[in-house]
């Protein structure tokens, strides 16, 4: 395999690192080198940030109509090319290509949603109480976006950022997760060759994330920052945001419910609760299933059928066909669940399947944890109060809705939640209940282009997607006319 030699995109251009210094990105199901990358730091940031500033007044000044012609160029060049962009997302993420496919269909839809949301960020005409005064409200772009994401998702977590923030006529310096730059990169690519003007999106790739997070905290021109990852982080970032009271949007850490109650269609739960906890990136997405609450009364008959299932999981690298769990993306994410496992067991909880890291064939070299199911499961576990970012399922039982939503709700965080019923009755109680940003209710397949998306309490702050995505990046200005005499 040809290790991918990529620069980063400042102002238009391909250039290497000041220092010339680079970094190594590995694929997490062999340890293999797939690509080498500047490693860039505060100076390059800074450098991004002017020529991004500069490029402002002439891309807000464009009509919404013709940024969206761009965005949506961008749409049909990155649909030609999903193939060979769902391979760099499987080689730095590990995920396997049937579902990086996937991402990068979803991701691509961003570019699409945003070229039409473009020309509705509509102003108003407010009724005046003055007889000689008009009062308009217009929608301006905030200017420059510090934009940081997270490796778990290579390509949506950088369009649902870029699109509406380039839709909305901001400027964007993008610093993509150390572990997967490529994508992010090859993105950057496809923006280039649609003729973007030069300085309105730029990336910077770097092995320590914290100059360069730093210096986008820092520099005055920057006036928006939009975060996902964790929830530790994101509190990092708020406290710096904070000194020069910059916009913030973040999407962060979750510990999603997964909720079954005895009249749900049985085998849509199972095949949805697998779905979500472990068949997508192996379990390391935010809005994963983290705790499974099954009522009662089928307790015994759902275990049983979601441990068959679960055992039939095919797991390794992702460019192997037909896998659907690959590695975690790293060793520390690996001894984290662990962790997790072992923390429960010590407590009392039961490996019903999985429970250990895989180490044998082709698992040797990369980072693979079995798919696991735990019972005897207490809210006091870890497993249940942390987010586990991993292939592992901690059950627990509950006998009453009234106290199942208690207990549902019992955590920090609040970004998703599933409930299977067919009792309607019972759907609009709980849904409504539940504090969390997204509902599925018999549906695990999680959030799409035209809702908006977010968390509750430490989940984050803002929406990506949906008719609010656009928002998050714009000032709201209000004009006072005295008409003249
Ligand atoms: P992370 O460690 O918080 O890193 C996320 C991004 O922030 C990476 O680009 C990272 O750079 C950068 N970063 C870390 N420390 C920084 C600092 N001090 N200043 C500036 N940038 C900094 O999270 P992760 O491990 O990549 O991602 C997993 C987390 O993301 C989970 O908690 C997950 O729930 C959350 N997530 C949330 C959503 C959502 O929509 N709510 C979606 C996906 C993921 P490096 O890569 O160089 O460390």
């Amino acid at each position: 395999m040809a290790v991918k030699r990529v620069k980063m995109y400042l102002d238009g251009q391909w250039v290497e690192a000041d220092s010339g210094k680079t970094f190594e990105v590995k694929d997490p199901a062999t340890g293999e080198v797939v690509g080498i990358v500047p490693d860039g730091g505060a100076s390059e940031t800074r450098k991004a940030i002017e020529v991004a500033y500069r490029a402002f007044k002439g891309w807000a000044g464009m009509t919404p109509k013709a940024r969206g012609e761009l965005l949506r160029k961008v749409d049909s060049l990155m649909r030609e090319r999903v193939d060979a962009l769902a391979r760099l997302v499987t080689l730095e993420n590990g995920k396997p290509f049937e579902e990086a496919k996937k991402e990068v269909t979803f991701a691509v839809g961003y570019f699409d949603w945003f070229a039409e949301e473009a020309r509705r960020t509509y102003g108003e005409l407010v009724p005046s109480p003055f007889a000689g005064k008009r009062l308009w409200v217009i929608r301006q772009p905030i200017g420059v976006v510090g934009a940081i994401t997270p490796w778990n998702f290579p390509a949506t977590m950088v369009t649902r950022k870029i699109a509406p923030a380039l839709a909305a006529g901001c400027t964007v310096v993008l610093k993509p997760a150390s572990a997967t730059p490529l994508t992010a990169l090859a993105i950057a690519e496809i923006i280039h060759q649609v003729g973007f003007p030069a300085g309105v999106f730029n990336v910077v790739t770097g092995a320590r994330s914290r100059p360069i997070g730093d210096e986008l905290l820092q520099n005055p021109f920057v006036k928006k920052i939009a975060f996902t990852g964790s929830t530790d982080v994101g509190k990092q970032l708020m406290e710096g945001a904070a000194k020069q009271l910059k916009h913030v949007s973040f999407e962060l850490g979750g510990n999603a419910p997964f909720i079954v109650f005895d009249d749900a269609d049985f085998d849509e739960a199972v095949e949805g609760a697998v779905a979500i906890k472990f068949l997508r990136v192996a379990g390391q997405s935010c809005i994963c299933a983290n705790r499974l609450y099954v009522q009662e009364t089928i307790a015994e008959r759902f275990t049983e059928a979601f441990v068959e299932k679960v055992k039939a999981i095919k797991v390794g690298p992702g460019v192997e066909p037909g896998m659907q769990v690959g590695p975690l993306i790293n060793e520390e994410t690996l001894k984290k669940v662990s962790d997790l496992v072992e923390d429960a067991v010590s407590h009392g909880a039961k490996v019903a399947v999985g429970g250990k890291r895989l180490t044998e064939g082709w698992y040797a070299k990369g980072f693979f944890y079995a798919p696991t199911v735990l019972l005897n499961v207490t809210a006091e576990m870890r497993v249940c109060r942390e987010e586990i970012f991993g292939p592992v399922a901690p059950i627990l039982r509950f006998r009453t809705e009234e106290e199942l939503i208690q207990r549902a709700n019992e955590t920090i965080f609040g970004l998703a939640s599933y409930l299977y019923s067919r009792n309607l009755g019972r759907i609009m109680r709980v849904a409504e209940a539940l504090e969390y940003g997204l509902v599925g209710v018999n549906d695990a397949a999680g959030y799409t282009h035209e809702i908006p998306f977010g968390g509750y309490k430490e989940s984050g702050l803002g929406r990506e997607g949906g008719r609010q995505g656009i928002e998050e990046y714009m000032e709201v200005k209000s004009i006072v006319v005295n008409l003249p005499k």
